[in-house]
């Protein structure tokens, strides 16, 4: 097989036709895509590294629903709708098998949102994957990370931290069930892109990001991108670990500190944290709602720079959290 095989046979579709606003997809020297009148571009890209991003042997089908879902997850905190994506390969050998189930959950993910695969760059080297996405929002309506105001309520959504006891699991590091592990490894293999409610908090929320490097590194990057602080209560964010509701407190590896520093400083939860005045509460409710994703308040946006934990009766909690970052030692 050649590089145009692979191409043919796993990246494009058939018939191959030009859909909504594709114009030209794969096969070309350019795609062309003409946006819709009104709406700005929101193009963002993000790369997965072998031994890095992923293990070497992780399921195909569930790295291909992965490398898209994390750009899918940019697109949500924009609150801009997917429209096509170009995919920049690099494999170190033609495997077959392989490229069946890695396009089987890329395309499965982007069917479910629309998103056409219109382009990208196929090379033989070590397995890395650069997907670029594109999307659309109305003009001006794009969710920030700017526009954070002080008094604003501070919300995530869906569960944070699953991911980060599955790679902790994987690596060795701590043991859960079973069947536990399985839930987790699901977060963290296949997460769930937020887009239909970044749509849907648009003209609600003042800003937003989403969380791949733990909550307190990118609720941080909201923070000093809007010039203001927060505070943010651990009684309610220990609780938005969904497998440590179900772990056997008694073997004694998940203790308070352990559960926070999952959720804060975890990594690969690609939910969405963002904020709102207020006035906003039903607003944000009704978004949830509509886009069937649970959020929870878990605090306030304040004009002190910095980071402030508070525990349930209003005490300042010391530990100090991280976030990922891969330049660290
Ligand atoms: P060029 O030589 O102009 O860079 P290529 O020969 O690399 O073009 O690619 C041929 C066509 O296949 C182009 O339309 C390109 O966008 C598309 N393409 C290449 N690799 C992929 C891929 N992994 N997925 C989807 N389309 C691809
Ligand atoms: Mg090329």
């Amino acid at each position: 097989m050649t590089e145009f095989d692979v191409i043919a046979r796993y990246f494009t579709r058939q018939p191959q036709q030009a859909a909504g606003l594709v114009d030209v997809g794969v096969g070309d020297d350019c795609a062309l895509i003409t946006p819709t009148p009104g709406m700005q571009l929101a193009v963002s890209s993000d790369m997965l590294v072998v031994g890095r991003h992923f293990f070497h042997d992780v399921s195909p089908y569930a790295l291909g629903h992965k490398a898209l879902a994390v750009n899918l997850s940019d697109l949500a905190a924009c609150g801009a709708k997917p429209v096509a994506f170009t995919l920049a390969l690099a494999l170190p050998s033609i495997d077959e098998a392989w490229l069946q189930q890695f396009s089987s959950g890329l395309f499965a993910l982007a069917d479910a949102h629309g998103c056409a695969l219109i382009g990208g760059d196929t090379t033989q080297g070590p397995l890395n994957i650069c997907i670029t996405v594109f999307g659309e929002v109305p003009r001006d309506q794009a969710l920030l990370r700017s526009g954070a105001q002080v008094g604003d309520d501070i919300y995530v959504s869906g569960t944070l931290g699953d991911a980060r006891l599955a790679l902790e699991a994987l690596q060795g590091k701590i043991e859960l069930p079973p069947e536990i592990l399985a839930q987790a490894r699901l977060r963290l293999e296949q997460p769930s892109p937020r887009v239909a409610l970044g749509t849907a908090l648009r003209g609600i929320a003042s800003s937003a990001i989403d969380i791949s490097d733990g909550l307190v590194g990118d609720l941080a990057h909201i923070l000093k991108s809007s010039g203001v602080g927060a505070q943010v209560n651990t009684e309610i964010t220990i609780n938005l670990v969904a497998a440590c509701a179900r772990i056997d407190w008694s073997k004694g590896q998940f203790d308070t500190l352990k559960q926070l520093k999952t959720v804060f400083s975890g990594g690969d939860d690609y939910e969405l944290a963002f904020t709102a005045p207020p006035s906003a509460r039903q607003a944000v409710l009704a978004a949830a709602t509509s886009s069937q994703t649970p959020v929870t308040r878990i605090g306030v946006i304040q004009a002190a720079p910095g980071l402030r934990l508070i525990d349930g009766s209003g005490k300042p909690v010391t530990a100090q959290f991280t976030s990922f970052d891969h330049f660290a030692a």
